[in-house]
């Protein structure tokens, strides 16, 4: 790629082009999977633990991507985590209700170990989440929020965070920099469940960190190499490889999850569907509460009844199956993923399984 015009093209070209190697005669086209646990010394890098050249292919994509320096790690929980522990001693994290139910247990821990303490919010309620920022050290938003879709105005909150010099951090997980980029609207970090849909095949377990900032790059970066938070060269290459798509994946199934809102939202069946506008992500409420939810997870044919999100194929759950969803969630909310399917053949088969 011409690195030198790389700005004059779109994200969705980007997508394809970034992180090649150089175009010289004979050179591959794409980056290869680097497994080498060392390096001979003198130059480059050292040790695999300390860097990986796939990882870098990945990083340069997702970098360029979200508008900032990437670093890729071992799964999304082990990049939140990285990011977490930046809060320091004793200090006061500010996190919505209900975000990744992963990055709940994890913050609920490290308050009972007397680590950092924990004030949660409605992230939809602007003025209270800005004035529970006074004393707070970080700020964590997913905006939508998992599973309920709530949105945060994160322009304000962002700018409010920064006024207080608290760390911001968004999970962006469910956007993708294609629909949402947290750090043009002032987030310190942006972290990815690269599991989801920018590998897009639920075949691959990988995480991320984005910043501008070089200082909290390197500390992110340090703590990965002591804490040996590292991903597989396997792993990373399939990721990288899963993201050259990610823009169509992403069209598709936000077109086929907008049509399916406003066919679910007719549907007798259904008492209620929640959807943010955007992304492929919906939340619906089948009639009959947690009986009828476990009926439809039970009949669906082509839907695959399954956690995660993010994938080609289309899944859904009944999150309450889960022990650690709170118990404001409610009994009957089904989280649906929208793959990349035939509309109809998903409509279908979900309508019947709504009876
Ligand atoms: C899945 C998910 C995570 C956790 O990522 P892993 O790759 O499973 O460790 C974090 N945040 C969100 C929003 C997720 O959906």
């Amino acid at each position: 790629m011409d690195t030198e015009n790389a700005a004059a093209y779109s994200a969705a070209t980007r997508v394809v082009t970034a992180g090649r190697p150089a175009r010289t005669p004979g050179a591959p086209v794409g980056p290869g999977i680097e497994l080498s646990s060392t390096y001979v010394a003198g130059a480059g890098p050292t040790y695999g633990r300390f860097g990986n050249r796939t990882w870098s292919s990945f990083e340069q994509v997702l970098g360029d991507l979200e508008g900032g320096r990437a670093l890729a790690f071992s799964s999304g929980m082990a990049a939140i985590s990285a990011c977490i522990l930046l809060t320091p001693p004793g200090g006061m994290v500010v996190v919505p209700q209900h975000v990744y139910n992963g990055t709940t247990t994890l913050l609920d821990q490290l308050a009972a170990e007397g680590r950092l303490s924990v004030r949660r919010v409605d992230p939809t309620d602007t003025a209270a989440t800005v004035a529970a920022l006074d004393g707070a050290d970080t700020i964590w938003l997913e905006s939508p929020t998992n599973p309920m879709l709530e949105v945060c105005d994160l322009p304000t909150v962002l700018a409010a965070a920064r006024d207080r010099e608290v760390l911001s951090i968004v999970d962006n997980t469910f956007n993708t920099p294609l629909l949402a980029r947290p750090l043009e609207v002032g987030a310190d970090l942006v972290v990815h469940s690269v599991t989801k849909y920018l590998s897009g095949h639920s075949d691959v377990v990988l995480g991320a960190v984005v910043t501008t900032d070089d200082a909290l790059h390197e500390r992110l970066r340090g703590h990965r190499t002591l804490r040996g938070a590292i991903p597989g060269p396997h792993g990373t290459w399939l990721a990288l490889r899963g993201m050259r798509t990610l823009h169509l994946r992403m069209e598709r199934a936000c077109a086929t999850a907008a049509e399916l809102v406003s066919r679910l939202t007719a549907h007798g069946a259904v008492s209620q569907v929640r959807y943010p506008g955007f992304g492929a992500i919906i939340c619906l409420e089948p009639k009959g509460g947690r009986a009828a939810a476990e009926r439809l997870e039970r009949d669906v044919r082509l839907w695959l009844p399954a956690t995660s999100l993010g994938g080609v194929e289309s899944s859904l759950e009944r999150r309450r199956r889960h022990a650690g969803e709170p118990a404001s969630v409610p009994e009957a909310l089904v989280r649906l993923s929208v793959g990349i399917e035939d509309v109809e053949d998903l409509w279908a088969d979900l309508a019947a399984a709504l009876g």
